[in-house]
C-alpha cells in the first residue's frame, strides 16, 4: 500500500515524470560557488536518491541502490568488514552470494562458513540469513537467530529479495541491514539490473554511503528511474504473486510427477510467526531426476525457461545447471509472474505429463 501510495499519490498524478535529463543527474552547476548536494552523481543524483527514499520507508532504515544484489553485497562486506573477518552464510541460499564471498572476497583474506539457517547461527562478524532461501525456501527463525548472533557480537544481514518490504521487515526482527536484489521483485520486470542494502542505523548508511562514492560502486540514475516506475505496481504485484503461487505450490502437491513441494506458505510453523503471504518463488522436484527436469524446461509453453525470478512473467529453470547450486538433480525453480493461475497451471500440468514419456512418443508429438 505504501508503495502505492508514495509512488502515486504523493504525487497526485497516475504517472511519473519521464526520466531527467541524465546529465542533470551527473553534473549539477554550482549555485553562487557552493557545490549543491547533487554535485556530481558519483556521490549522490536525485532520482537514485527518491528510489532510496521509498526503499527505505518501506523497509524502515536508510536505503542505498547499488548496480546489482551482488555489488551491494561486495559493498557492503568491504565497506563494514576487514581483514581476516568472518562471515557465516546460509547453506541453501543464492548460490552466487557464497560463491562471490568464498572465490572473490576470500581471496582477501575473508573467511566464510555455511550453517543450517532453521539452527542458531555459529560465531562470526557477520551472519547472512536469507528467509525463503532461494532455491531451498528454507526460512530461518528470525528473532532468536539474531538476537543469537548479536549476542556473539555479530551483526546480521537478511537478504530480503523474494519477500520483499511488502511481506517481511527484518529490521524489525532485529537485523542490522537488508539486502536486496532489486533486479528482482521490487523493480519486478525483468529489464533492471539493481541492487540495495537498507541500514538500520545511520553510521552504517553513511559509511557505506562513502564507500560507494569512493569506489564508484553506484547505480546510475535510469535503472533507478525505472526502480521507482516498478515499484508503484509493487503492492498489487507482490499480492497477485503470493496468491496464485500458493495455489501453484497447492496443486503441485500430490502431483504424481512431483516429488517435494517447498513453499513455507504450505506448512512452515516457523514463517508463518512472521510472514502470512510468501512471494512469488516455489521449489520442487520431480520424479527422475535432471533429464525429467530438462523434459519439463523444453516442454513448456507459456513458461519462460529462464533464470531470475520476481518478474511480471513466470520463469522456471532445472537450478542444478548452476555448478554451485548444489541441489536435487530433479529440482525445478518456478517463480510466478502475473499470468493467470489456470494458464499457468495448464502450462506446467502438460509440461509434468511429458515426464516419463517415451522419447519417441515425444518427438512425433513436437513434430505436429
Ligand atoms: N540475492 C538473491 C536471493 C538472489 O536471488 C540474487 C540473484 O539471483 C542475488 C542476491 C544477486 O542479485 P543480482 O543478480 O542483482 O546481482
Amino acid at each position: 500500500m505504501l508503495a502505492y501510495r508514495d509512488g502515486v499519490e504523493r504525487e497526485s498524478r497516475l504517472v511519473r515524470d519521464p526520466l531527467p535529463a541524465l546529465e542533470r543527474a551527473v553534473i549539477q552547476p554550482y549555485a553562487d560557488a557552493v557545490p549543491g548536494p547533487f554535485h556530481y552523481g558519483r556521490t549522490a543524483h536525485p532520482v537514485g536518491e527518491e528510489a532510496e527514499r521509498l526503499l527505505g520507508e518501506l523497509e524502515g532504515g536508510r536505503a542505498l541502490l547499488f548496480p546489482s544484489g551482488s555489488g551491494a553485497t561486495t559493498a557492503l562486506v568491504l565497506a563494514l568488514l576487514g581483514p581476516g573477518a568472518s562471515v557465516a552464510v546460509a547453506a541453501g541460499g543464492y548460490w552466487g552470494t557464497l560463491a562471490l564471498l568464498r572465490a572473490e572476497l576470500g581471496r582477501w583474506g575473508l573467511s566464510v562458513t555455511e550453517f543450517d539457517q532453521t539452527a542458531p547461527p555459529p560465531a562470526a562478524d557477520l551472519v547472512w540469513l536469507e528467509p525463503c532461501s532461494n532455491p531451498l525456501m528454507s526460512f530461518p527463525d528470525l528473532e532468536p537467530a539474531i538476537a543469537a548472533a548479536h549476542d556473539a557480537g555479530a551483526r546480521v544481514v537478511v537478504d530480503n529479495t523474494v519477500l520483499s518490504p511488502l511481506l517481511l521487515r527484518p529490521l524489525e526482527q532485529g537485523a542490522d541491514f537488508v539486502l536486496h536484489s532489486a533486479t528482482k521483485i521490487l523493480a519486478g520486470h525483468h529489464d533492471v539490473l539493481l541492487g540495495a542494502v537498507t541500514a538500520a542505523r545511520e553510521q552504517d548508511a553513511e559509511r557505506l554511503a562513502t564507500f560507494r562514492a569512493a569506489t564508484g560502486i553506484v547505480a546510475a540514475p535510469d535503472p533507478a528511474w525505472l526502480l521507482l516506475r516498478g515499484m508503484q505496481t509493487l503492492a498489487v504485484r507482490v499480492a497477485r504473486q503470493a496468491d496464485t503461487a500458493l495455489e501453484i505450490a497447492r496443486r503441485l502437491t500430490g502431483h504424481p510427477a512431483v516429488e517435494v513441494v517447498r513453499y513455507p506458505g504450505l506448512n512452515d510453523p516457523v514463517a508463518a510467526k512472521y510472514v502470512t503471504a510468501f512471494g512469488p518463488l516455489l521449489s520442487f522436484d520431480v520424479a527422475g531426476g535432471a533429464a525429467a527436469a530438462e523434459r519439463v524446461e523444453t516442454s513448456l509453453r507459456l513458461i519462460k525457461n529462464a533464470t531470475s525470478l520476481g518478474g511480471v512473467s513466470s520463469t522456471l529453470e532445472a537450478r542444478a545447471r548452476w555448478e554451485g547450486d548444489r541441489v536435487p538433480a530433479g529440482l525445478l525453480r518456478l517463480s510466478v509472474g502475473l499470468e493467470d493461475v489456470e494458464d499457468l497451471w495448464e502450462d506446467l500440468d502438460q509440461a509434468l505429463a511429458r515426464v516419463g514419456e517415451p522419447e519417441s512418443e515425444r518427438r512425433d508429438r513436437d513434430r505436429v
